[in-house]
């Protein structure tokens, strides 16, 4: 058995958003996670850039993680990465290894949309050295990509097991029961900018933020 396993979930979060929470929320209880910790990503400057700051991004992160204590945010790929480029996934996990070792649980929290892309990741292949992946649902994504190759290679390391998860430090997928959310930060944006209230969608202290703010054309 390894320690406490470590979840890691990264994302742009422009804004964070139900769509993320709660899944996460569903997952933890799922596979019995004590903790998880939000990884915002860090943009370069000549790539498209979120609607809102670096800093609005996180600030909206800490209001969200405010209602939920067994989430916390994880500033490393903000922090720590070089201007110029993006924060690969691969590079945090292998930091995140030499900081707590090899035989530490790690875990690497994905929507099904980011799964379907994962070949387009730096180094793909290698991210099961050093965590597992969780997948979550996302409404409108299938389960199943198209290349013959992928979907080898996610059947390889499938389980539904989740002593497995807490078992190993690394190397299995697992694809989680958690609840379908159509909800996304595009939509959003778009909404705001349209003048249309989503309340709903997104935790009332970051509602309150985008609106004070004037994010996204509020
Ligand atoms: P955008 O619409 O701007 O692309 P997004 O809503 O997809 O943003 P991101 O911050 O890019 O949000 O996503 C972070 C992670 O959360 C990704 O792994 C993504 O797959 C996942 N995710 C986002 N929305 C959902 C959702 N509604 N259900 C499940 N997973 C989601």
């Amino acid at each position: 058995m390894t320690n406490r396993l470590t979840a890691l979930f990264g994302g742009t979060f422009d804004p964070i958003h139900y769509g993320h929470l709660l899944p996460v929320i569903a997952l933890a209880k799922e596979i019995r996670l004590t903790h998880i910790s939000l990884l915002p990503n860090h943009i370069p400057p000549h790539k498209a850039q979120p609607e809102a700051t670096t800093n609005q991004r996180v600030e909206m992160l800490k209001l969200a993680v405010e209602n939920y204590p067994f989430l916390s945010i994880d500033m490393r790929e903000i922090t720590e990465t070089r201007l110029d480029r993006p924060s690969y996934t691969i590079d945090t996990l292998k930091a995140w290894r030499h900081e707590n070792g090899n035989t530490q649980g790690l875990a690497f929290i994905l929507g099904q949309d980011s799964l379907l892309n994962l070949t387009s990741w730096n180094n793909w292949q290698a991210l099961l050295d050093y965590c597992h992946l969780l997948i979550c649902r996302r409404p409108g994504y299938t389960d199943s990509p198209d290349d013959k190759d992928f979907k080898q290679w996610i059947a390889l390391h499938q389980t539904n097991d989740i002593n497995q998860l807490h078992q190993y430090a690394n190397g299995f997928i697992y694809f989680a029961n958690t609840p379908l959310e159509n909800i996304s930060a595009t939509e959003i944006r778009q909404q705001i900018t349209n003048k249309k209230s989503c309340e709903a969608l997104l935790p009332s202290n970051v509602w309150n933020y985008i609106q004070t703010n004037h994010l996204y054309g509020a």
